[in-house]
């Protein structure tokens, strides 16, 4: 059963409290109506009978261990990633371990897998899509939203400068193939951390030149 905290939440636009069932696990092969949730972007999402609405930041475990995928979704920064760290180094899990800091990132996480894709190939392929999209856009967000295996494209959501109006884009799955063997050697391991940032260092030690 997921793991679950019972927590008073006060409306960020009315001032009105209630009682939160706030979701701190979830396991892909128990929590089937969590799962669910996480998948539809509900998952400890608040909602006040003024209209407001909005996804309570907390940390959250992840774990599917049918598919060896486990991730700490962390939103306090460095010290809850530590933590994180300490807390995968204890459990001795074989698989991949991630953390990430929201909810999102994790769903995106989760579309990887179901499309048979890994993270860090994915990773380095947006940033080679950003960077075609001119020398600003290495900050837009852009999220991995699914394989197209009938006309072999990778679909992406890509947000506007402010992060918002999410537009879906596609790229050709061949330039992921071809970049999954190219990039071999510099596949992380024990990194946990496999993110914008990650990826950004990755592809600059990518294109320099050898020796
Ligand atoms: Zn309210």
């Amino acid at each position: 059963m997921a793991l679950v905290s019972e927590t008073t939440v006060k409306c960020p636009a009315c001032g009105a409290a209630q009682r939160f069932r706030l979701v701190m696990s979830v396991d892909a092969l128990k929590d089937a109506a969590e799962l669910g949730a996480l998948r539809e972007g509900t998952l400890n999402l608040f909602t006040c009978p003024c209209g407001k609405s909005a996804q309570l930041a907390g940390r959250l475990v992840f774990t599917d261990s049918a598919r060896g995928f486990f991730c700490q979704v962390c939103p306090g920064g460095a010290q809850q990633v530590d933590e994180a760290k300490a807390a995968f180094a204890q459990a001795r899990l074989s698989g991949t371990q991630r953390v990430v800091p929201t909810l999102n990132a994790l769903v995106e996480k989760l579309k990887v897998l179901d499309a048979g894709l890994v993270d860090w190939a994915v990773e380095l392929t947006k940033t080679l899509l950003l960077a075609s999209l001119g020398p600003d856009a290495l900050n837009r967000v852009l999220l991995f939203d699914g394989l197209e295996p009938g006309n072999a494209t990778l679909r992406w959501l890509l947000f506007d400068e402010a992060g918002q109006r999410p537009q879906l884009v596609h790229s050709p799955l061949d330039a992921y193939t071809r970049g999954l063997e190219a990039w071999r050697p510099f596949e992380p391991t024990g990194e946990v951390l496999v993110d914008r940032r990650w990826a950004v260092e990755t592809m600059a030690k990518v294109v320099a030149p050898a020796g």
